[in-house]
This record gives structure tokens, sequence and C-alpha cells, in this order.
């Protein structure tokens, strides 16, 4: 399902620009030491690297921007940009060759659709519920949504149970997640990449230091704890 059908069921529904841009790509660094997700937050910024094979890494530098901003050299804005952040930033970005920079302003869908079906159609991934990238969700939500349209809506409907209320309980299983996970991926973006130099990340990476480590990690990534529905059978 895709926006342009969106606008046809839900035409109230508006994406919003989410106030940030983000530089990407795909590095050759054979030598990595780390093996493991690492995101670091600055002023007004935040710096992750992920590890996708023995020698790549995906990078991604996410900035509040105002939106369309756009560079005639964006490798070289990236660098400028991150020029005073750890030696393991500066590395990522020296390995990243022009061809290999994307650069897309992100835009969300505040809150979602009021409802992810309408009629005979169930609407997934970021046409139901585009969320802000500062939890990382968008995409492995709507690897959920698959999920569960193949098990709460096609499996139900192929042994005989009722359309209606197979996507009545796939809408009842998706909505409540994603709500929860578009509202935290905004707290996220306020606490990290959004938030000012100065006093206001002092605070923020005090009050941090002194939260014990397992509390931390549970606070950030409980949400995103997930056991697929069992297949209902009519
Ligand atoms: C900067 C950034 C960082 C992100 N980081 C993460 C992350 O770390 N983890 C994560 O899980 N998610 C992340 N996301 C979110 C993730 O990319 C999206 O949530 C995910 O791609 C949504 O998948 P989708 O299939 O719903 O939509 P899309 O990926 O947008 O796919 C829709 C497809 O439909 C095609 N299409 C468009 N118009 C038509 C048409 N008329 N007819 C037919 N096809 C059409 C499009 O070309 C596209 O291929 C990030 C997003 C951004 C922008």
């Amino acid at each position: 399902m895709h926006r342009l059908h969106r606008a046809q069921l839900f035409p109230g529904a508006r994406l919003r620009y989410g106030g940030g841009t983000s530089w990407r790509a795909v590095v050759e660094l054979p030598g990595r030491t780390d093996d493991g997700f690492v995101a670091l937050w600055g002023p007004r910024a935040e710096f992750g690297t992920v590890p996708i094979s023995d020698t790549e890494l995906h990078w991604y530098g996410y900035v509040p921007s105002p939106a369309g901003v756009r560079s005639d050299d964006e490798l070289a804005a990236t660098v400028a940009h991150f020029s005073g952040w750890s030696p393991h930033v500066r590395a990522v970005l020296a390995a990243t060759g022009p061809d290999r920079l994307l650069r897309h302003d992100v835009h969300h869908l505040p809150g979602g659709l009021p409802r992810y079906v309408h009629g005979r159609t169930a609407l997934i991934g970021d046409a139901a519920h585009a969320v802000l990238p500062t939890m990382g969700q968008g995409a492995d939500t709507s690897l959920e949504d698959g999920v569960c349209v193949g098990r709460l809506v096609a499996a139900p409907v192929s042994a005989g149970a009722p359309l209606a209320g197979a996507l009545a309980a796939f809408d009842r299983a998706r909505r409540p997640r994603c709500r929860r996970i578009a509202r935290r991926s905004l707290q996220t973006a306020r606490l990290g990449a959004h938030l000012g130099g100065g006093w206001p990340q002092t605070a923020r990476n005090a009050v941090l230091r002194h939260v014990p480590a397992g509390p931390l990690a549970e606070a950030g990534t409980g949400v995103l704890r997930w056991t697929p529905p069992a297949t209902t059978a009519p």
C-alpha cells in the first residue's frame, strides 16, 4: 500500500517535516575494531554507525535543519559539520566516497493514521505510520506489519474467517504499538539529536551518567521487544 492510496483513503492525513536532515552512506572499513551499533549525541546532532558485514559499516549523521537546505558538496558539508567529533566519526567520514553519500530530509506522519484499515484495505509501513528515525524503527515496524498481515489477515481469511474481523484484529495489534514507538521516537529526538548545546546538553549528560546502565538500556530499548502474534483461526 502506498502513499498515493493513503491520500485517497485518508485525505486528512498530512506528512510533516520532522525538523531534521540525514546524511547516510555505506563504507568499506576493513580495519575497523568496533563490533556493534554506536550512536553519539552532540549539540543538535546525532552520528551513528552500524556494522553490516565484516568489512562494511552503515553510518548516518542526523542534524536539525530547515527543510530543503542543500550544499554543492554534501560530503564536505558533512565533514565540516562533524569535524570536532571523535576519531571514529572522522575515520568513517574519511572513508566515504562522494558517490556513496545520500541526503534526505526526514518527514513523518504525526500520530500515524487514525486507523490502519479502510474498507478492504490494510495500510502498512510508512503509509500508515511514518516516524522519525531516532529509534531506528520505521523499517522494523514495516516488517512487523507484514508478519501481522500474514498471521492475522491472510491465514485466517484463507481458512474462511471474515475479512472485516481479520482487518480489525490487524488494526488492534498494530496501532497501539506503532503509536508508542512514534512517541518514543519524538522523545528520543528531543533528548538526543534535537537538543541544543550548552546547559541542556550538560544537564542531560549529567542525568544519564547517574542512571544505572541496566534501567537506562531497558528504558531505551524495552519498547522494541516484540513477539509476533499467533495465527488466528476461525
Ligand atoms: C534518514 C532515515 C533513516 C532511517 N533509519 C532507519 C533505521 O535505522 N531503522 C529502521 O528500521 N528504519 C529506518 N528508517 C525508516 C525506513 O527507511 C522506512 O520506515 C521504511 O523504508 C518504510 O518502508 P515502506 O516499505 O513502508 O516504504 P518505502 O521504503 O518508502 O517503500 C515504498 C516504495 O513504494 C514505491 N512507490 C512510490 N510510489 C509508487 C507508486 N505510485 N506505485 C508503486 N510504487 C510506488 C517507492 O519507490 C518505494 O520503493 C529511516 C528512514 C530515513 C529517512
